[in-house]
């Protein structure tokens, strides 16, 4: 008997990669999955002339879709120099370094990520020319009026539990047809780990659903897929160290250090391509060219939950991630400019 294995990694795509897979037949009873190769010309990330490059397993759980034995294995992508040097596209290396390094602080993450189902050229549920009854009643929602998807995100919802992974809950959005997946809180870069495989099996799964139109239905992280006054997706990065775990003064510092001179600058131009359209100020965010925290602020960078405040403990909330963006690279952000200020 064989096993199947999906091999999964992120691609060299600019400016947002796309995540692929292949498949790979193993021995039954493998636990210990080898590294394999792909065509880097056909994934922006290699020329033609010398293309090849290395998938290195880092994480792998039972395959939702297969079921039976089968597993998925997320890689990351590596130099064919033998040393299995990080490739340029690699995010993750970085943020295994910025883990280790403030390892001792304990950081951990929970991270919202919002997205929208497409069918055809509108969003799933809207018309495709004009628009359905504007924003209100969508949020939390229930009732075929205001809900549109449900059967693909309780899908995904059984899949990311079936593989183990760290999903906290689901919600419909404010804009109708869009939804959000929490996954954590995990260490770093355990987090990027499953919120790229929670990404994927989305994608996957949303390829078997038909429409009300009768094409297929479709996933998109855009951060603003509807132009006007509609929400744009984003991707809430919640935060905390053992020190804010135990200290409210701990949880204002880490926001403080996150608005220090060069920081928002630093951070906006990492959280996604588009975060400029989406952080308008309007739609319960802040401009991409401001900063600000505060308790219970939804208009804020960073809010800081009215629960913390009560129990005086606990974490923050950075919401200018955009839903696009690279979680390992928003991982790496927050340890190094939150932990490197602690640690002084
Ligand atoms: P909201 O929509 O109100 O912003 P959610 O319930 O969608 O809140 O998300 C809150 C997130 O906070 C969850 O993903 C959870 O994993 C995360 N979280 C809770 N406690 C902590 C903590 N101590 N450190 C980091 N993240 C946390
Ligand atoms: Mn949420
Ligand atoms: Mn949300
Ligand atoms: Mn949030």
């Amino acid at each position: 008997m064989a096993m199947r294995a999906e091999y999964i990694w992120i691609d060299g795509t600019q400016p947002i990669p796309y995540v692929r897979s292949k498949t790979k037949i193993v021995p039954d009873g493998t636990t210990e999955f080898p590294i394999w190769g792909f065509d880097g010309s056909s994934t922006n990330q290699a020329p033609g002339d010398n293309s090849d490059c290395v998938l290195r397993p880092v994480f792998s759980c039972p395959d939702p879709i297969r079921g039976g034995g089968d597993v998925l294995v997320l890689c990351d992508v590596c130099l064919p120099d033998g040393d299995l040097t990080p490739h340029p596209s690699n995010t993750r290396a970085a943020c295994v370094e910025a883990y280790e390094k403030y390892a001792d602080q304990e950081p951990i993450f929970g991270i919202e990520q919002e997205y929208t189902f497409f069918e055809g050229i509108a969003p799933l549920g809207w018309p495709d020319n004009g628009f359905p009854a504007p924003q209100g009643g969508y949020y939390c929602g229930v009732g075929s009026d205001e809900i549109f998807g449900r059967e693909v995100v309780n899908a995904h919802l059984e899949a990311c539990i079936e593989a183990g992974l760290h999903i906290s809950g689901i919600n419909a959005e404010v804009m109708p047809g869009q939804w959000e997946f929490q996954i954590g809180p995990v260490a770093a870069p355990l987090i990027g780990d499953e919120m790229w495989l929670a990404r994927w099996l989305l994608y996957r799964i949303a390829e078997d659903y038909i429409g009300p139109k009768g094409m297929p239905i479709s996933a998109t992280l855009d951060p603003k897929p509807v132009a006007g006054d509609w929400n744009g997706a984003g991707c809430h990065t919640n935060f905390s160290t053992i020190a804010m775990r135990e200290s409210f003064d701990a949880c204002v510092a880490a926001a403080e250090a996150l608005g220090a001179p060069g920081k928002p600058e630093l951070h906006i131009a990492n959280y996604g391509p588009g975060v400029e359209l989406r952080l308008t100020g309007a739609h319960e965010t802040q401009r991409f060219d401001q900063f600000s925290f505060g308790v219970s602020d939804r208009g804020a960078s960073i809010r800081i939950p009215w629960q913390v405040e009560k129990a005086g403990k606990g974490y923050i909330e950075d919401r200018r991630p955009n839903a696009n963006v690279d979680p390992y690279v928003v991982s790496q952000l927050i340890i190094e400019t939150v932990c490197t200020a602690a640690s002084k």
